[in-house]
């Protein structure tokens, strides 16, 4: 008996110690969600490439031990007090944008997404890595029945970033939009690409990927290994977007003159080295280079619909909360195809 009641207070967590140490899974009390706050029996969580923030010690002030995780889907199991517009039982997510303070310029003016103390699940507290977190109503994505969370977590953060920049980048059906990289944000983009109605372009290195990338909706294949992209994407016209997800300066460097008059790079492909462009590049044709960071819950909601409603799905490979280390060592290789997912 004691020994039940003992476990049921329990439950296992994957932690990060400290800057650049390895996983550590740990036991720990079942957190209690706080005023404004609920408790979520997490059944998946995506391993991000961002997870290595946490991991390397690369996110400013980060405090340690920290479980990481932003791609959460799971099952609401405690209500703090003060949540009314949540139930126990119900469906939720949490993706990368974890809170906002609501006071600052851009909470003021609804613009959530830059709020200037915006929290991160998973590195501003402790994310999805665990069998129960804890995450305030603001971070509360819902999740549509048709979507099983291990489906439903990679679009939280992979998806929601390829979805919600491409519906804001102005394309419109039929223009030329081209997905540079296809990987874990790459294959998404593609997907939403073709389902937004435009004529999609993949850029990827080798010739193996041209069937794949053509039956996720591509009609157009560029092996960057035997074509300059840009030079490709001019023949077509130039294309109106490049969606750049490969973490590639160089790449990206690269396909800017494959642009068409008022095209723009869209980058959300993560790398430190810059970008290099000369003024008359962007000049003639009046070209843009633009960066785009996630979304709110509400984008996710967004999301999740427009996956439901389109068919669009990431596709995956999962490990078990336990095997978190190789997880996130499959995710860094580049070979997983495409989205590593832990599941509980
Ligand atoms: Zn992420
Ligand atoms: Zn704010």
């Amino acid at each position: 008996m004691a020994q039940n009641r003992r476990s049921a207070t329990l439950m296992k967590a994957v932690q990060v110690p400290g800057a650049g140490a390895e996983f550590q899974i740990v036991e720990r009390d079942i957190p209690e969600p706080g005023a404004g706050h609920v408790r979520i029996k997490v059944q998946a969580c995506g391993v991000c490439h961002s997870d290595a923030l946490v991991k390397d010690g690369s996110w400013p002030g980060l405090q340690y031990p920290r479980v990481p995780g932003h791609e959460v889907a799971g099952v609401i199991d405690a209500l703090g007090s003060g949540v009314s517009a949540w139930s126990q039982g119900q469906r939720v997510g949490v993706g990368w944008h974890g809170g906002q303070d609501n006071t600052c310029p851009e909470c003021r003016r609804g613009d959530f997404r830059n709020c200037r103390n915006q929290k991160i699940a998973g590195i501003s507290y402790d994310g999805g890595y665990q069998e129960y977190m804890v995450a305030p109503v603001e971070a509360l994505v819902a999740i549509p029945d048709a979507l099983n969370a291990v489906d439903a977590a990679p679009l939280l953060c992979a998806g929601i970033t390829t979805y919600n920049s491409l519906r804001y980048s102005g394309a419109r059906p039929g223009d030329l939009v081209a997905v540079l990289g296809i990987g874990g944000l790459g294959h998404l983009g593609i997907q939403f690409a073709h389902k937004f109605g435009y004529k999609v372009a993949a850029i990827g290195r080798g010739s193996e990927v041209a069937s794949l990338a053509r039956r996720l909706g591509a009609s157009l294949y560029i092996d960057s290994n035997s074509e300059r992209p840009a030079e490709a994407l001019q023949r077509q016209g130039g294309a109106q977007v490049i969606l750049a997800t490969a973490p590639s300066s160089k790449a990206m460097s690269e396909a800017i003159d494959g642009l068409a008059p008022n095209g723009k790079l869209l980058v959300i492909g993560v790398t430190f080295e810059p970008i290099e462009v000369s003024p008359v590049q962007l000049i003639s044709g009046s070209r843009n280079i633009q960066g785009w960071a996630s979304g709110t819950p509400a984008d996710c909601e967004d999301t999740l619909r427009f996956a439901e409603l389109s068919g669009v799905r990431p596709m995956i490979e999962t490990y078990p909360l336990e095997k978190a280390a190789q997880a996130y060592a499959r995710m860094l290789s580049g070979g997983a195809e495409f989205r590593v997912v832990l599941t509980m």
